[in-house]
């Protein structure tokens, strides 16, 4: 509670003014001291406890109003230590089959800048644990116990809290507070503060992991796992406003699987599938990280290559045609076969500043289509550069 200090100065000095204790004897004024003495003691705690309690509200605010992942790790990593004054922070996730890692990653999350935040497969795989209440668990910092919750990356704490992060029962990883001070986390602290800490940010990482997944799958191609049309036709707007701010070059790259129809007569429709999987994975592998791919149609590809003079832009495309023809597919079935790809490159070149960017992309995907046309025409396994 608020305790202010002009509540204080009332309260002490009503005792030495009781009508029958004019004159004060020794014992008295000793022990008006001591309580005075004490009185502020309880004050400077109280003003303490209250500052603690504001920065504790703020932290919880601005970790519910997290819109993403990286703004709520950043929140725990950061705000965190500094409102809650501890020497080290982590955060261990349960990630199963890497599902997290997956979608999070491809979603352009960079996992080096969070160095604290460690996936493990298994809750087996926590360490040490409170089980079944999943309290709290604190003291002192063990080396072997400990180690792979708090990275070397980190000070080594001197005394630590591990808090299990539950939702709905069920337990989705720990954060970890560390204090260089040996003193800060003992077994007999109460824990009532940390558990509601810990289901706040449960709540909250729950929230934020379920709208990455949300986000990916609105943008993801389900078959074949790059991307989809609606991402692709979001990012060439994107990349066109920045390739007008003539900040770098951007091709574009139409692939198109050929006589793709036979493959489906032949060896089936999932036979068919196997293969679209395949050649996104060759794709994939020809491209860099900065380059946007993703499945524009049924068997159709289109490849945005970021900052890649023309020059570079025809070898990758090059690069991708041989991937994909050179090595034989192989199916589920035992069966092998041979697939070429035919593609179309086109530069973006800006000839009409006053064109909306919407009309721009248009233009820039049909010439890379229009490309992709006459190599068919050619006689397909090709790569042709829009004139
Ligand atoms: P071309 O060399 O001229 O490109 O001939 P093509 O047979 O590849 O071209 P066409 O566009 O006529 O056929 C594409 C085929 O791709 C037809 C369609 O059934 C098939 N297809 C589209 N989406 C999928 C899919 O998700 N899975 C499978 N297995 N086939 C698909
Ligand atoms: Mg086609
Ligand atoms: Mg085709």
């Amino acid at each position: 509670m608020p305790f202010n200090v002009t509540q204080d100065s009332e309260i002490i000095p009503s005792l030495g003014s009781h009508p029958e204790r004019t004159t004060m004897s020794p014992n008295l004024t000793t022990e008006n001291q001591a309580l005075r003495a004490k009185m502020d003691d309880l004050l400077e705690q109280a003003a303490h406890n209250h500052q603690i309690m504001r920065r504790h509200q703020a932290f919880d605010l601005e970790i519910v109003g997290a819109g993403s992942f990286n703004e709520l790790l950043t929140s725990i990593f950061q705000t965190l230590p500094a409102s809650s004054d501890l020497d080290v922070v982590t955060l261990t996730l349960i990630d199963q089959g890497a599902d997290i890692r997956t979608v999070i990653g491809n979603l352009g999350i960079d996992f080096q800048a969070f160095p604290h935040l460690i996936f493990v497969e298994s809750e087996a795989r926590l360490g040490p644990m409170n089980r079944p209440t999943y309290r709290p668990s604190m003291g002192s910092f063990h080396e072997p116990q400990h180690r792979t919750m708090f990275p070397t990356s980190a000070p080594t704490p001197g005394s630590i809290a591990i808090v299990p992060l539950l939702r709905n029962k069920k337990l989705i990883g720990t954060l970890n507070l560390g204090s260089l001070d040996t003193s800060r986390f003992t077994p007999s602290l109460a824990t009532d503060f940390l558990e509601h800490m810990a289901s706040i940010i449960a709540i909250c990482l729950e929230n934020v992991i379920s709208n990455e997944f949300l986000k990916y799958i609105g943008l993801t191609d389900p078959l074949t796992g790059v991307y989809n049309r609606r991402y692709l036709d979001r990012r060439l707007l994107e990349e066109i406003g920045r390739a007008r701010r003539q900040e770098y070059g951007l091709s574009c790259m139409y692939i198109d699987i050929d006589h793709f129809k036979k493959v489906n007569d032949t060896y089936g429709h999932l036979g068919g599938d196997e293969v679209l999987c395949e050649v996104a994975t060759r794709i994939n592998a020809e491209l860099r990280l900065s380059d946007a791919m993703g499945r524009y149609g049924g068997e159709e590809f289109v490849a945005l290559l970021i900052a890649a003079k023309p020059v570079d832009a025809m070898r990758v495309a090059e690069r991708i045609r041989a991937s994909v023809a050179e090595r034989p597919f192989h199916l589920s079935s035992g069966e092998n076969l041979r697939i070429t790809v035919s593609v179309g490159v086109a530069t973006f070149t800006e000839t009409d500043r006053t064109e909306s960017i919407e009309s721009a992309a248009q233009h820039f995907v049909a010439k890379a289509d229009h490309a992709l046309y006459e190599a068919k025409e050619n006689g397909r396994n090709r790569v042709t550069s829009y004139e």
